[in-house]
């Protein structure tokens, strides 16, 4: 007992310390994800700024690749009608352009009064105008104004020098070609249609003064744009509460109150004075560390369960198989007893036999005889019931059908058990008697088992027992109903297991626990069903179905 209660506490400690080592793994492994996730989150705060630049400026960088150089496919011969036309599809598609001035120019070899020259190349103004969106009245500025206006310099400045270097008989690159026909500056694109290269070959020529008199027309724009109107693209909602557009020097630390994270990306190209400002209260972006770390905490979670459950199935496979190997030894044990006892009187009877000093009378010899008679008969039960067992779980007996008379055959036993126990009750019916064919001998084994537990379960003055044998339809049902001790409720489904005795002052000796098992084992056998209703103190019924 002191063994068992140990061998308990020490598997009781031991599950304890399993469940403690798995639960403490699974908090690190929860907060390591959680701590993980908000670090992953975070950075992506950072990093995923770019996607949203991307977004926001495609169109931008629509107008800047697409859009504007359009302008080159009119060769210079973009007049005030389809300048206008022109700035409208350019309005109605990219919001952000404020308004464009378009400014209308020769060049020549000709001396002329206005514009930037050198040698013998006039660059000349013929006319200015500025669209705006939705205003269908175009203003046309005075030419004289703008020749001095910066952006038209700075253009005819580049085109000039263009022409010039072609002089130098270099190769123009792509590169070249951006050069002169775009320049960014902070708020606006400029762009000038690029010479020809038959124009370029003439102006070759007039630079050395051998020349016929050209003139050749010219576009150029400048685009208005207006940071407020560029539509922010929140590609990342989840990870940006607030995006904003804000100048370049701007501080977040001003505002900073530890409350927010931010983060910023600068504008490029006429935008560049400004940045992508990107802010989040810290509980917004706890919120989507949740979000994502709940799923993994749930996979986590059902992992953990799942070694909790594996270790519950160990534990519970080892202590069926504790409680095997104590049953084995309890079997081995009362066996041994059962077997001792008439070894013992059998080796008492027998030297007492051989060291009698005077011839024993009749009745001594009838005495010993009598009692080696039955020591040996219990030995031989025992034996026969433990080979019978083995047989039958093996699946080595073989059922013999016979025809039985079930009245018959219930009377004889009746009439053994009244010559062996004097004092026992025993009545029986038998209903609508069938015919029944079965293993006299099995059916027998099974009667005897229920009869001796009916006598030895039930105190000397209630030693009862009514057999009633009743063919139905199918099945011949055999009930064994007795006024014993009766079986508690907890011990019914017991009782039927191997090696399982409920201890009692009746079962001191001579009991294994293998009577029910037995029967059930034959019942099951013969395709039969066996099952009990009991009461304590009040009785047992044993129900038995056998199909005919
Ligand atoms: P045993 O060899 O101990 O009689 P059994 O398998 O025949 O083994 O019975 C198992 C247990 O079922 C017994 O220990 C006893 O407590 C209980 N039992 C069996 N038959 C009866 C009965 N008729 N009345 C009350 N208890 C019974």
């Amino acid at each position: 007992m002191t063994k068992q209660k140990q061998l308990y506490r020490k598997n009781l400690l031991l599950i304890i310390a399993f469940v403690v080592l798995i639960s403490g793994i699974l908090i690190a492994a929860l907060l390591i994800t959680y701590g993980l996730t908000r670090k992953y989150v975070v950075s992506e705060f950072s990093a995923r700024t770019i996607g949203v630049l991307e977004r926001t400026m495609r169109p931008y960088n629509d107008l800047f690749q697409k859009k504007i150089p359009e302008i080159n496919a009119y060769q210079g011969f973009l007049n005030k009608k389809s300048a206008s036309e022109y700035a409208d599809s350019v309005f109605s598609n990219y919001r952000f352009v404020k308004d464009i001035d378009f400014y209308h120019f020769t060049i020549s070899n000709r001396k002329q009064a206005i514009g930037s020259s050198n040698k013998n190349i006039q660059i000349a103004l013929t006319g200015v105008y500025n669209f705006k969106p939705g205003k269908s009245d175009t203003v046309k500025n005075s030419v004289n104004v703008a020749k001095d206006n910066d952006d038209f310099k700075m253009m005819s400045a580049k085109v000039n020098s263009y022409i010039l270097s072609a002089d130098t008989g270099r190769v123009y690159t792509s590169e070249d070609t951006y050069n002169t026909s775009y320049d960014v500056k902070p708020g606006k694109i400029s762009y000038i249609n690029i010479p020809r290269p038959e124009e370029l070959k003439v102006y070759k020529q007039s630079l050395k003064g051998n020349a016929p008199l050209s003139v050749y027309q010219h576009d150029m724009m400048t685009f208005h744009l207006e940071k407020r109107r560029l539509l922010i693209k929140n590609t990342r909602p989840e990870l940006y509460q607030r995006i904003s557009i804000k100048q370049i020097i701007y501080d977040p630390l001003e505002n900073d109150e530890g409350e927010n994270l931010y983060t910023e990306i600068a504008l490029p190209g006429a935008f560049s004075g400004y940045k992508l400002y990107f802010e989040s209260s810290k509980s917004f972006i706890t919120n989507e560390v949740v979000r994502r770390f709940l799923p993994i905490a749930a996979a986590v979670i059902v992992i953990y369960l799942f070694v909790i459950l594996i270790g519950w199935l160990i534990f519970r496979n080892l202590n069926v198989n504790q409680k095997l190997f104590k049953l084995q030894y309890d079997f081995i044990n009362n066996f041994t007893h059962e077997f001792k006892t008439p070894v013992s009187v059998i080796k008492i009877a027998g030297s007492n036999l051989r060291t009698a000093e005077t011839a024993l009378s009749e009745r001594q010899q009838k005495h010993y005889g009598k009692i080696l008679d039955e020591e040996a008969d219990k030995l031989n039960n025992l034996m026969n019931r433990l080979l019978s067992f083995t047989q039958l779980e093996n699946k080595s007996i073989q059922v013999k059908k016979e025809e039985i008379k079930l009245d018959d055959f219930v009377q004889k036993y009746i009439n053994t058990f009244k010559i062996k126990y004097p004092h026992f009750t025993l009545t029986y019916q038998v209903h609508n008697e069938c015919y029944f064919e079965s293993d006299p001998v099995l059916l027998g084994s099974i009667f005897q088992n229920m009869i001796e537990n009916a006598y030895k379960y039930s105190p000397p003055d209630r030693k009862e027992l009514n057999i009633d044998v009743d063919c139905q339809r199918k099945d011949v049902v055999f009930l064994f109903a007795d006024k014993g001790i009766g079986i508690p409720k907890a011990e019914i489904d017991n009782v039927f297991k191997k090696f399982y005795r409920i201890q009692s002052q009746y079962n001191q000796n001579g009991s294994v626990g293998l009577g029910l098992a037995f029967c059930k084992e034959l019942v099951n056998f013969m395709n039969g069903e066996i099952s009990v209703k009991s009461k304590v103190d009040q009785g047992s019924e044993f129900k038995i179905v056998l199909p005919y």
